[in-house]
């Protein structure tokens, strides 16, 4: 498919990642088996370090990067196949997801050499774990408004503000801090932000949790009041991360987390139906799974062009704009169908009534976190020279 600037070539699965796919189910299998993770209606969404180790233990963290730097050196297209088995069958992979999906990446292409080596096999190690301090009490969408600022002091900077929404900042090691080091000039909006990297045990942060919809404690407020960070903190260009965070979030919106959020409700919808199912709820379930698929296939479609050096950010963006609508939709049509056979829904030994309570409950954050589906729309807009 082609138009403008907008690409997915249809690509065929290499026969040497269906053994890596078995691979990662034999493990899977293994670890339910034993014990050590089950699976939830919360599904990958779970903080897990000793989970995280296992799965650093397989080589399954930083999975691409350079060998020096603790990585395998494997494809893109070989990350992707263990990323979706393990999203797919539910394994608490939350702690490590987002320092292995987007920080080291961001580091091998503007970090400096010390902190590649001081971060990168840490986080492969399963052993340093990230949150990313992006949004603010007054900024979102529209980042280049954020107050948070570092002031430069003797041998470092000075960081004075707060941010919003930062999900597991409780529990992870570092934060990816954005902030703003100079005024924007009159002609660039987006000069003057730096983004640092940040222990959060750092004196002078204060981290308040925020209960969500769901009533879980994921997000949290990260105040900073005079917090000192080395010259070595910064990543990248000083002034100049704004090309960085938009390149890092095409890392964050391309995988296949964005549309298998629900896919654990999808199969307790499956299984509940049980195999004499109606035509109409088949249908219903016939759809969503050739939706689905076709995730699958544009999702692996831009490791493709990962794999080939390119910089898919429109396709990524459409990616999670279809992918979390389908995460939306699943609840949606499994809310439809047991509305019609309330007393299954309502009987208490099943377990599709805490997955369905639970994807209904997180349904409305698909489309807001990572950027809003306005956000989103306005960026394919962009680039597909519509805007
Ligand atoms: C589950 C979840 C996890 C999150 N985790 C993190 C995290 O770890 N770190 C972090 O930094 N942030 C995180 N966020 C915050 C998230 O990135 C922001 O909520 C999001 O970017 C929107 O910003 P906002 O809430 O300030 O809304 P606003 O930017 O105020 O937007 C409000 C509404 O206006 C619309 N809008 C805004 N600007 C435009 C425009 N130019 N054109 C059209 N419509 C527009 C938006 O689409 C939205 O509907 C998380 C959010 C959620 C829901």
């Amino acid at each position: 498919m082609k138009l403008n600037n907008f690409s997915l070539p249809s690509s065929i699965l290499p026969t040497h990642l269906n053994e890596l796919r078995e691979e990662v189910r034999s493990f899977l299998a293994s670890e339910l088996g034993n014990g050590s993770y089950h699976r939830d209606a919360a599904g990958w969404d779970r903080y897990d370090p000793e989970f995280s180790l296992k799965i650093a233990k397989q080589g399954w963290i930083g999975m691409t990067w350079p060998k020096q730097y603790g990585g395998k050196e494997k494809s893109f297209l070989e990350r992707y196949v263990v990323a979706e088995e393990l999203l797919s069958a539910g394994a608490p992979v939350r702690a490590h997801w987002l320092a292995d999906r987007q920080i080291g990446p961001l580091l091998l292409s503007v970090g400096t050499e010390d902190q590649k080596i001081k971060y990168l096999p840490k986080i492969a190690a399963g052993e340093c774990f990230f949150c990313v301090g992006l949004s603010e009490p007054d900024s979102g969408s529209d980042l280049s408004s954020i107050r948070t600022k570092a002031i430069k002091v003797d041998g470092g900077w000075n960081i004075q503000g707060s941010k919003l929404w930062t999900s597991y900042a409780h529990m992870a090691h570092m934060i990816n801090l954005f902030a703003r080091t100079s005024p924007a000039t009159e002609t660039n909006r987006h000069f003057g932000v730096t983004q640092f990297l940040v222990n959060l045990q750092t004196p002078g942060i204060t981290i308040k949790p925020i209960v969500n919809l769901a009533t879980d404690h994921d997000f949290n407020e990260v105040i900073f009041d005079d917090v000192f960070v080395s010259d070595h903190a910064i990543i990248g260009k000083l002034n100049g991360a704004w090309g960085q965070v938009t390149g890092e979030l095409a890392h964050e919106r391309s995988g296949s987390e964005r549309w298998l959020n629900a896919y654990g409700l999808l199969i307790d919808l499956i299984d509940s139906l049980g195999p004499n199912v109606s035509d109409q709820d088949a249908e219903k379930i016939g759809h969503l799974i050739a939706h689905i698929w076709t995730l699958h296939r544009m999702s692996f479609s831009i490791s493709w062009m990962l794999e080939k050096g390119e910089s898919p950010d429109v396709e990524a963006a459409i990616v999670k704009d279809l992918g979390t609508h389908f995460d939306q939709k699943v609840p949606l049509i499994a809310r439809q169908i047991f509305s019609e056979r309330k007393k299954a829904y309502l009987d208490t030994g099943n377990s599709i009534h805490k997955t369905l309570k639970r994807a209904q409950l997180y349904s409305p954050s698909h489309t807001i976190r990572g950027g809003t589906q306005e956000i989103l729309r306005g960026i394919i807009a962009r680039g597909l020279g519509l805007r």
